[in-house]
């Protein structure tokens, strides 16, 4: 036997098993790596060699199982749109939890490995174009900085699966700090018991906030921690224009890491009521909507604690909203001081928010490109574009000028600054495209891999970026996510 580094516990399979069902992966056809992250694997403990071959494309697809996996499906539910349901894994399974070289846990998950006993209408699969997107949009998060489960590979499994048409099927090998979502626990407080929910509390503190496990009352700094996890994640996705695009409360983790990227992308022109995906007739999760929503979504985690915050109801009430009352003053600590160093300023002043504000409000007014506006701040290249042209961006500049000089730091310092915080590229929407394209319709992975290349240190200002920062021509037709399947 080959030494692939599997060292795989099961500890969700220890919970009560109405949070989980015994699942087997159905096998495929035909499975072939389309898609490896041998980087990843080494950080994992994997033997990125053994396992990018033909064994690991079993073990991938689902056909074999690694050495200690218990497969299972995890339960859950999730306000969708505002709309609460019983979800669960339905196209997903989890292998286990692999043990890293520095002894963390994390998930290994398959998406799209067939039904399971949460799958209720679908058919269990997922196709190959939104395996690959998850894995480039996923990929960039990390080299963002920004806190996001990880894609391992995308598998082909060799078998078509039908959706408007007929596309070849693929499954994505997921790793996460966990899966456990909001969605967990409004599962367990609607149709578990205290115990369960115990249960579920005290498994989300051993796994991420293992420092609060002796606190006087342990599930409020849990619920204190969700809260601070989130108002840095979701402030870190305004700062680069990510738009998630299904802040569903089952999307939202308690690890604080980015998931489920089905109908999210990247803001191009700055508008906070941007929004891309098809069924978001409403724009409930536009771009300005996310830290809103993130608020609603952590006020729905807390009611489904409330029974483990206090005995008193109005005592937990009272608790509950005290945690969450702390979320939009977390979240906008953290977007103020990413804005601040955004446009190079390392000292506070009272009037940094509004300096700030009325940039944006230029932005928006002369339909600027969210990142390349930045990006040229950053070079100082500020020439060309309406924005830049524009009377009231030159007074703005007058203050902005002015404003760096109130700071110690240099001219060149503040470049330093901005060049960290402001990314050279992101995964535009019409080169997704195009690399999606290229590796679905002919098997040309070139593209992708070139793109990801890219995206590994977006702050690199590297000359080969330069050709990923150009916008695409202008259509008619806007461009349109969908909930990936
Ligand atoms: P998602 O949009 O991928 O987060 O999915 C929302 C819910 O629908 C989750 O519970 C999924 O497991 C389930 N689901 C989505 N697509 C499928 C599918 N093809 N087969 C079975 N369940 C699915
Ligand atoms: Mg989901
Ligand atoms: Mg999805």
């Amino acid at each position: 036997m080959t030494n692939e580094g599997w060292k795989l516990e099961n500890s969700y399979s220890q919970l009560p098993r109405t949070f989980y069902r015994e699942q087997m992966p159905t096998p495929v056809r035909d499975p072939e790596i389309v898609m490896f992250n041998g980087p990843l694997a080494e950080s994992l403990g994997l033997n990125a060699k053994e396992l990018n071959s033909e064994d690991g494309a079993e073990i991938f697809a689902g056909n074999q199982l690694p050495e200690g996996a218990e497969p299972i499906a995890q339960a859950y539910a999730g306000h969708q749109f505002a709309n609460f349901t019983m979800l669960g894994d339905g196209r997903a399974v989890l292998l286990g939890e692999q043990i890293t070289p520095d002894g963390k846990l994390v998930d290994i998950q398959l998406k799209g490995p067939g039904r399971t006993p949460y799958s209720r209408g679908g058919d269990g699969r997922a196709s190959l174009g939104p395996m690959l997107r998850e894995y480039i949009i996923s990929e960039a998060m990390h080299g963002l900085g920004i806190p996001t489960t990880r894609s391992l590979a995308v598998t082909t499994t060799g078998e078509p699966v039908y959706r408007e048409t007929e596309l070849p099927g693929a499954i994505l090998t997921r790793v996460a700090s966990s899966h456990l979502r909001v969605g967990t626990f409004q599962y367990a407080a609607q149709w578990g018991t205290k115990e369960d929910l115990q249960a579920l509390a005290d498994y989300a503190i051993k796994r991420h906030y293992p420092h609060v496990e002796n606190d006087e009352n342990r599930y409020l700094s849990l619920l204190k921690e969700v809260v601070k996890h989130q108002a840095e994640l979701i402030a870190k996705w305004q700062l680069v224009g990510f738009i998630h695009g299904v802040m569903n409360t089952d999307n939202m983790t308690i690890s604080g890491e980015t998931i489920d990227y089905g109908p999210c992308a990247f803001m191009d022109t700055f508008d906070p009521g941007t929004v891309f995906s098809s069924i978001d007739i409403q724009g409930r999760y536009a771009y300005g909507n996310q830290p809103a929503i993130g608020g609603w979504n952590l006020a729905r985690l807390a009611e489904s604690m409330l029974t483990l915050l206090a005995d008193e109801e109005e005592e937990a009430l009272q608790l509950a909203q005290d945690a969450i009352a702390q979320y939009p003053k977390l979240y906008h600590t953290h977007w103020l001081s990413g804005m601040r160093e955004k446009i190079g300023l390392y000292n506070e002043e009272t009037e940094d928010k509004t300096l700030i504000e009325d940039l944006l409000k230029l932005m928006h007014k002369h339909e600027a490109d969210y990142t390349n506006a930045f990006r040229a701040l950053t070079l100082d290249q500020l020439d060309d574009k309406p924005l830049f042209e524009s009377e009231e961006f030159t007074q703005w500049k007058e203050n902005w000028e002015a404003r760096l000089e109130r700071q110690e730091e240099t001219k060149e310092a503040s470049q330093e600054l901005m060049r960290k915080s402001n990314p050279s590229v992101i995964p535009r929407n019409h080169r997704v495209e195009e690399a999606l394209e290229a590796a679905v319709e002919k098997g040309d992975y070139s593209v992708m891999k070139k793109l990801l290349q890219v995206l590994t240190d977006p702050y690199a200002y590297s000359s080969e970026q330069e050709d990923y920062t150009t916008l695409p021509e202008p259509t008619d037709v806007p461009y349109q996510t969908y909930c990936g399947t």
